[in-house]
């Protein structure tokens, strides 16, 4: 088989290039080599968290790897088979668990035995899928895909800090089509502020501010202890019948708690006014389960550029079509297989 060219500038230009090539080509069997790594970021190349995605993924599908070193701005990757077993990765910085997470978890549904996967780092950082929003919002879907796995949060670990810890248990067993373009009748709002080694006020002020702009919340403050901080996020979980969708904002020296909670409010506002099924970061962390079920359909907002990328990605490892169409105020995603 011939090694596939990427080239990481192309659209979003960032390290989901390479989290997703790296998914897609364990499970394919196609070799890979990516070059301009992330090279539309400030600091391009391989950063930990991207480093231990590789040697995550080299580590499951007994792959050969070159260029995998801090800063590379290049990788050639050839996958062997997919094992489970009992796996451990430190990212070693703050970079996300749950990215490094969710490049091995869907190769693992093709091992040829159950694993346990537990990645360290960072688990709640900005510009990432919290681990909350892994565990309510993405796993709930891949399971109604028929998959079988479980993830647990064991420690937080914020930015810059890190130090947390998840953990996934997962059964081999490939996903089923689904379509995700209803997302049901309304079920609750509920807002979680957590403060790690950060006075609890600032939780009970972004509380306060959440529940003047959503009027139906429930409202928990988790007080971690400091060893795990020094952190604080606000969560909003939207629940539909179908669907929950999980908004996220983080507390930072000199913004106001009530602007955090002012801005994870909005988004949570205008995903439960736009009508869409699935949110912004839900969308592009799902069309790569869809695809290796063979297809699905999702309703989002404007497509993100992180969509984009996945779905063009996608193309160049599977015999699939992705369109992206507008309906009314939202986009349908639709992923089918490519005729002859
Ligand atoms: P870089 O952008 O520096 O290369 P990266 O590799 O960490 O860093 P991206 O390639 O930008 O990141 O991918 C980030 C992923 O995190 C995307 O799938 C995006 O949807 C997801 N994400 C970002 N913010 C959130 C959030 N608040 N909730 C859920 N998912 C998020």
């Amino acid at each position: 088989m011939k090694t596939l060219l990427l080239d990481g500038s192309e659209g979003e230009g960032g390290g989901q290039i390479l989290r997703s090539a790296l998914t897609l080509s364990m499970i394919t069997g196609q070799a890979f080599r990516l070059e301009q790594i992330r090279a539309r970021r400030a600091k391009p190349g391989l950063l930990r968290q991207h480093l231990t995605a590789v040697q995550a993924a080299a580590a499951i599908s007994a792959a050969q790897v070159e260029g995998a070193a801090p800063a590379s701005a290049a990788l050639s990757f050839a996958p062997a088979t997919i094992r489970g077993g009992d796996y451990r990765f430190a990212i070693g910085t703050a970079g996300s668990c749950t990215l490094v997470l969710q490049t091995v978890l869907p190769a693992l549904w093709y091992a040829d035995a159950p694993a346990s996967v537990t990645v360290s780092g960072g688990t709640h950082n900005p510009a990432a899928p919290p681990a909350d929003f892994l565990i309510r919002a993405w796993l709930p879907l891949v399971r109604r895909m028929g998959v079988r796995c479980e993830i647990k949060l064991l420690r937080h670990g914020f930015f810059p800090a890190g130090g947390g810890e998840v953990h996934a248990r997962v059964e081999p067993g490939a996903p089923a089509a689904i379509d995700v373009v209803d997302r049901g009748e309304y079920r609750a709002c509920r807002a979680t502020a957590i403060v790690a080694g950060v006075p609890a006020d600032v939780a009970r002020r972004e509380l306060a501010q959440a529940a003047f702009h959503l009027s139906e919340l429930s409202a928990e403050l988790r007080v971690l202890p400091q060893r795990e901080g020094p952190g604080n996020a606000l969560l909003i979980e939207v629940e539909h019948v179908a669907v929950s969708e999980v908004f996220t904002g983080f507390g930072a020296r000199g913004v106001a708690a009530e602007k955090v909670a002012d801005q994870v409010a909005g988004s949570a506002r205008h995903y439960l006014e736009s009508g869409a099924a699935v949110g912004e970061h839900l969308a592009d962390q799902l069309v790569l389960p869809m695809a290796l079920a063979g297809g699905g359909r999702l309703l989002t907002g404007r497509p993100s550029s992180h969509l984009l990328t996945n779905l063009a990605l996608i193309e160049k490892f599977l015999p699939l079509l992705t369109r992206i169409r507008e309906v009314g105020t939202n986009w349908l995603v639709d992923i089918v297989s490519r005729p002859g």
